[in-house]
C-alpha cells in the first residue's frame, strides 16, 4: 500500500487523526483554509489558541480538533514569499519537517496536509510541491508513523503539479 496519497478536496472534511493548518503567526485565525478549519472547528479552537501565545514561522503547534472529524490540529506558520532570498525554502521545509514530528509525537497514523504557504503567502507552487514531497518522503523513509499521508489539494494547478511530481 502507498502511504503517500493525493486527494483534490476540502481539508476540514478528511478523516484522519490529523490535519495540518496553514497558520498564521497570531494562531488566531485567518482567512484561506485557516478560516476554514476555524469555522469547522467551533470557538472552543480559538479558546484553545489563545492560550498558545502564537507561533513562529517554520514551527508547528498542536491542538484537539474539536468539531472537526480529525482528533488534532496541528497549526504550522510557512513563510510568505518574498523573492525566495530570506530563507523561505528553508522555512517551509521546517512547516513540514516540525509538523511531521509533532505527528509522531502524538501517535497520528494518518495525517493530511493542505499546500502551506501558496495561497496568500505566494510561495510558488511547483517549488513548494517539491520542497513538501521530498521533506515528506524523506521523514516516512525515517519513521514508521504517520503510516498514511495525505495531500490535500484544493485547487486544479496544484493538482497536476503534485500529480505529476508523485507519479514520475
Ligand atoms: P497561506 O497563507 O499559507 O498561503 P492559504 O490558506 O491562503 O494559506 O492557502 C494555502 C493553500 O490552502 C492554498 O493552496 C489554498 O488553495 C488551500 N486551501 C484553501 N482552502 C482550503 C480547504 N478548505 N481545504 C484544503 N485546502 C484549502
Amino acid at each position: 500500500m502507498k502511504r503517500i496519497k493525493l486527494i483534490r478536496g476540502d481539508l476540514t472534511r478528511m478523516e484522519v487523526d490529523a490535519i495540518v493548518n496553514a497558520a498564521n503567526n497570531s494562531l488566531l485565525g485567518g482567512g484561506g483554509v485557516d478560516g476554514a478549519i476555524h469555522r469547522a472547528a467551533g470557538p472552543e479552537l480559538l479558546a484553545e489558541c489563545r492560550a498558545l501565545n502564537g507561533c513562529a514561522t517554520g514551527d508547528a503547534k498542536i491542538t484537539k480538533g474539536y468539531h472537526l472529524p480529525a482528533k488534532f490540529i496541528i497549526h504550522t506558520v510557512g513563510p510568505v514569499w518574498n523573492n525566495g532570498l530570506h530563507g523561505e525554502p528553508e522555512l517551509l521545509r521546517s512547516c513540514y519537517k516540525k509538523s511531521l514530528e509533532l505527528a509522531t509525537q502524538y501517535n497520528v497514523l494518518s495525517l493530511a496536509f493542505p499546500n502551506i504557504s501558496t495561497g496568500v503567502y505566494h510561495f510558488p507552487k511547483p517549488l513548494a510541491a517539491s520542497i513538501a514531497i521530498e521533506t515528506v518522503k524523506e521523514y516516512l523513509k525515517q519513521n514508521k508513523t504517520p503510516e498514511e499521508l495525505i495531500f490535500c489539494v484544493f485547487d486544479e494547478e496544484n493538482y497536476s503539479i503534485y500529480y505529476e511530481l508523485l507519479n514520475r
